[in-house]
């Protein structure tokens, strides 16, 4: 089964950096559509309801602040998550940018595009890996006593050996929330 579309709208008035970006979304399957600043990012945001944008800082007519805190204001699209890309990486506008409640900072030349790539789909989806570990090593069986699994860490459905899940809860950072999961049923 496909995963239905992320349609992104990129706000930037650097049309080398819109078309860098809308190249690499479009290659990973993502619906793109540009605008050139804040206001006409604006305009297009309650037209073509996007399911996110990603907006440069500083513009003509309406920046990226004012941008976050227009869309706010409309109910249509105050949900939408949106992500600044910030030329300067000015720690400044990253705290601006996390007081408007602005999804994720990025500082262009710092994060890969691939990366970029990466934070937004775990904005609509958390990256989960299943990693196989070792029953009987380290503090498995100290875990296994004081936590009350099954010995082997069976599953009590069916008995298979149970795996870890980890989550991403923080790709930079790569930190993971982590559980036990039966990889039959889930
Ligand atoms: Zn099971």
């Amino acid at each position: 089964m496909e995963d239905k579309k992320i349609k992104i709208l990129i706000v930037d008035d650097d049309q080398t950096v819109r078309e860098t970006y809308a190249d690499i979304f479009r290659q990973e399957g993502f619906e793109v559509s540009e605008a050139e600043d804040g206001l006409d990012g604006l305009d297009k945001a309650t037209k073509e309801n996007p399911d996110i944008i990603f907006t440069g800082i500083i513009m003509p007519r309406m920046d990226g602040f004012a941008l976050k805190e227009a869309l706010a204001k409309n109910v249509n699209t105050s949900n939408v998550p949106v992500i600044m890309l910030s030329h300067m990486g000015r720690e400044e506008d990253r705290v601006k940018a996390q007081e408007l409640g602005v999804k994720d900072f990025i500082v262009q030349g710092m994060v890969m595009p691939k990366q970029v790539v990466e934070r937004i789909r775990n904005i609509f989806g958390s990256v989960k890996y299943r990693i196989k570990f070792s029953t009987n090593e380290l503090d498995a069986s100290k875990l296994a006593q004081e936590f009350h699994f099954e010995k082997k860490f069976e599953c009590s459905n069916c008995q298979t050996e149970m795996v870890l899940e980890l989550e991403a809860s923080n790709i930079d950072k790569k930190e993971f929330k982590a559980k036990f999961v039966c990889p039959k049923c889930g």
